[in-house]
């Protein structure tokens, strides 16, 4: 067979040679030892948490090393083709905080490696499918999908592995080059496939992750270009980081079974192979029982829902930092104050036996980044979730912005700051009670009408707005022991029959008439924060 006859009948339109399109993609003028990398995710309306995962792992890699990470939007699939998606991908890589130095961004294309589309690529993968046609390394195939149903059916009762190799290849691979022709002239839909010539040897690649991982190399004539003209992922993994200067692939573990196609092409253009690093796949304990996150089942497994939950950025890149390096958390405790672009992140210290996402866990994490922000840090996040997502609140906060961000302020710094607030939707609820408009009681003051009406009385006449939080709080004693409650809660417990109750009676009820609830931030601090006016107002409801 004459390849570059066949080359040529195949891509007529192919002018490029491959050394010209290699020289549109120098290699990177970056320090030794820069790792590149990117994400490759398909816009499929979908953005997963494992997007996000993979995103964070090459950030750190790239940023730590001086190199860079890019965007490549793999857009090849038109079945999974949706409206907007690549908008709502580069939106929620965006929101939460994932730098990238190059590729695809709402207004087109930022960098020197691109087109960062695949759809747009297409002319690229056709000069390399053309040289390896020439090679003798591709050919067309006119099998039907009823062929290869019959084919699929034949190997499953013989139980043979499924695909196209050895004698079931037979039939494309003896065409000649007239019969090519004479199909493509009768408009028959064909397909590049490889040609695998297997010799029965293993392949030994060296995931940066998982250590050595051993395969039998490839004997399948996999597809290169679909009927369409567009590429496989395969295809387009291959020519795309090699061209892009890619050295490290992360991706997830759905892919080790394809490494040696993958494998087999960077070998067959002589082109360096990256390091390979298959993450983990996200899971979640569900009774007791560790299981993949579906995306049926278990709304965590969006990235929208994070943003829709309000669980800030830090929370997220923090949590995902603990579940991808095992010594993240050890680090954290010892280095409370540090941006998490100090902690140095380490392949080999990843897990590969599935990544466990425990929304609890995130909470927590939550909890202490916000207890660590300044008022203003809290202010900023909480009002621009605000804005998308409870424009009431939002505007809550703008008509009162002295004394939201006061109230923030409340608990905030020193060594134990108060943890009160763990998601921006539950700060709508736990910060109701600095305004009269959504102010409510929720909880019980668990004291009878008389005592209550005492209490509130003698605090209101004694109230001294002015004065400090010593003279305030030796008031609420004494008012506390006139009552008959006692001052010491030990000295209730130990004769419960003398007193009506304690201290934590007393201060409860001003807790409750305050801010509606038992659980909330020093009485005198938020006095001061909501001013005399509200404070009298919300006690005299009491009496
Ligand atoms: N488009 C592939 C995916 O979404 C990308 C895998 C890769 O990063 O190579 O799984």
């Amino acid at each position: 067979m004459d390849y570059t006859a066949l080359a040529a009948l195949l891509f007529p339109d192919v002018t490029d040679t491959p050394a010209d399109v290699e020289a549109r993609y120098p290699a990177r003028d970056l320090p030794e030892g820069a790792v590149v990398t990117r994400i490759g995710p398909s816009p499929t309306g979908f953005v997963h948490l494992g997007n996000l995962y993979n995103a964070v792992i090459g950030e750190r890699l790239a940023h730590q090393s001086g190199g860079i990470i890019f965007l490549r939007i793999e857009d090849t699939d038109d079945k999974r083709r949706v409206e907007g998606a690549v908008e709502t991908l580069i939106n929620a890589m965006s929101y939460f905080g994932v730098r990238f130095d190059e590729g695809a961004t709402a207004d087109g294309d930022n960098g020197a490696y691109g087109p960062y589309r695949q759809s747009e690529r297409k002319a690229i993968y056709h000069v390399f499918a053309k040289q390896l046609v020439e090679m003798g390394k591709a050919y067309p195939c006119f099998l039907t999908a009823e062929e290869i149903d019959a084919i699929r059916e034949q190997q499953t009762a013989n139980k043979e592995n499924p695909g196209i190799y050895g004698k079931y290849a037979e039939k494309s691979r003896s065409l000649t080059i007239d019969q090519i022709r004479s199909n493509m002239e009768a408009g028959l839909p064909w397909v590049l496939r490889y040609r695998g010539d297997s010799t029965g040897q293993y392949i030994c690649v060296d995931d940066a992750i998982r250590g050595k991982l051993e395969m039998p190399e490839n004997d399948m004539d996999f597809v290169l270009l679909k009927s369409d003209g567009i590429p496989t992922y395969h295809f387009a993994h291959a020519v795309d980081d090699h061209l892009m200067r890619t050295t490290h692939v992360i991706r997830g573990e759905e892919w080790i079974s394809s490494l040696p196609m993958h494998v087999e092409l960077f070998r067959i253009f002589g082109w360096q192979q990256p390091v390979y690093c298959h993450t983990a796949t996200l899971m979640k304990l569900d009774e007791g029982n560790k299981r993949k996150l579906s995306k049926r089942k278990d709304p965590e497994l969006a990235l929208a829902y994070y943003q829709q939950e309000g669980i800030c950025r830090e929370a997220v890149w923090e949590f995902l930092l603990t579940i991808l390096n095992s010594n993240y958390e050890e680090w954290r405790l010892a280095n409370p104050e540090a941006p998490y672009t100090e902690f140095p992140y380490a392949l080999d210290k990843m897990s590969h036996s599935g990544a466990l996402v425990d929304l609890d866990k995130m909470r927590d994490i939550a909890k202490n980044v916000i207890s660590r922000m300044t008022a203003q840090q809290v202010y900023d996040g909480w009002r621009a979730w605000c804005g998308e997502y409870d424009p009431e609140f939002a505007a809550l906060i703008d008509k009162y912005p002295e004394r939201t961000l006061a109230a923030l302020n409340v608990g905030r710094g020193g060594a134990k700051p108060r943890r009160d607030l763990e998601t921006w939707k539950q700060a709508c609820d736990f910060m109701r009670f600095w305004y009269d408009e959504t102010f409510t009681v929720t909880d019980e003051m668990g004291v009878d009408d008389e005592t209550r009406k005492a209490f509130f009385r003698k605090y209101l006449a004694s109230y001294d707005h002015g004065g400090t939080s010593d003279d305030w709080f030796a008031g609420v004693k004494a008012i506390t022991e006139e009552l008959g409650f006692a001052v010491k809660p030990k000295d209730y417990k130990k004769n419960p029959e003398q007193y009506k109750g304690s201290i934590v009676h007393t201060t409860n009820m001003l807790r409750i008439a305050l801010t509606g609830r038992a659980n909330a931030p020093d009485i005198w601090e938020i006095s001061h924060v909501l001013g005399e006016e509200i404070t009298r107002e919300r006690l005299s409801r009491w009496i």
